[in-house]
């Protein structure tokens, strides 16, 4: 028995990149693919957000001199890149049908985002991969998985992380970091913990979404937390 029927797994463009501070690592993408095949065989709906910030950050394009507005979008290009990349990746280990929507319209290369379309996706065993964020600038993926996950009825928003769970401070620079099982979205808000940025969490706070944070790097974890494993923290309403 699965504990979550449909997930929004939001994936996170930075982690494609690996050990390395730019582009793909093949090892990652596999792993992601390998790790969906395992959720869609368990008979989960999987939608999934990709981020860019393997690429392209708008805040980068910023310091480099460029305007805001602009670097944003060449962000969301970069998402449209990383979900054609898993894409391939997941056809490459085959038997998962895919498909690409994206909210920046490119017929040649993916399908427009439109919500009954995709949830359609879902309920005939697609796993579908959303591409360019919520289609404005000065938003992140990380709202895009919020506000999709929200639209498509999901059970759970999944984020997918290189760390296990949220603490209440950075576990990589303090050895007595505490992890939370469970945290309330006021108190993640209040205490403004790194889970998501406000906008994102906000939106799931008034949704009442409830959040899961894992460690995707780490292969199985994905069908662990579908099949309820007490694994990473629950982020809710409660
Ligand atoms: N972005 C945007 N609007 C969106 C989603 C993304 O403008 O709805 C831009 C923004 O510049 C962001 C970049 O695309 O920094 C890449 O996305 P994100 O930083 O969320 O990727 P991740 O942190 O998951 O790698």
């Amino acid at each position: 028995m699965l504990k979550y029927k449909r997930i929004l797994l939001k994936l996170s463009g930075e982690a494609l990149a690996g050990d390395k501070e730019f582009g793909y690592s093949d090892e990652v993408l596999n792993s992601f693919a390998r790790q969906i095949k395992q959720i869609h065989e368990a008979g989960a709906e999987l939608a999934i957000v990709i981020g860019g910030g393997n690429i392209m950050r708008g805040k980068f394009a910023e310091e480099a001199g460029m305007d805001r507005s602009t670097g944003d979008t060449m962000g969301m290009l970069a998402t449209v890149m990383n979900a054609l990349a898993l894409q391939n990746t997941i056809e490459k280990i085959g038997g998962v049908p895919t498909r690409v929507l994206t909210a920046i319209n490119m017929p040649q290369v993916a399908e427009p985002y439109i919500r009954r379309r995709a949830i359609r996706h879902l309920e005939k065993g697609r796993v579908v991969i959303f591409a360019a964020g919520v289609g404005n600038p000065y938003f992140t993926t990380d709202s895009g998985g919020a506000l999709r996950s929200i639209e498509i009825n999901a059970d759970i928003l999944a984020k997918g992380t290189n760390v296990d769970g949220v603490y209440d401070k950075d576990p990589n620079k303090f050895d007595d970091a505490v992890k939370y099982e469970k945290v309330s979205f006021t108190e993640a808000l209040t205490k403004n913990l790194k889970i998501m940025d406000a906008t994102a969490l906000s939106l799931c706070r008034e949704n009442n979404m409830p959040i899961i944070v894992f460690n995707a790097l780490e292969d199985g974890n994905m069908l662990r937390f579908v099949k309820g494993e007490n694994i990473g923290t629950l982020v809710s309403n409660d």
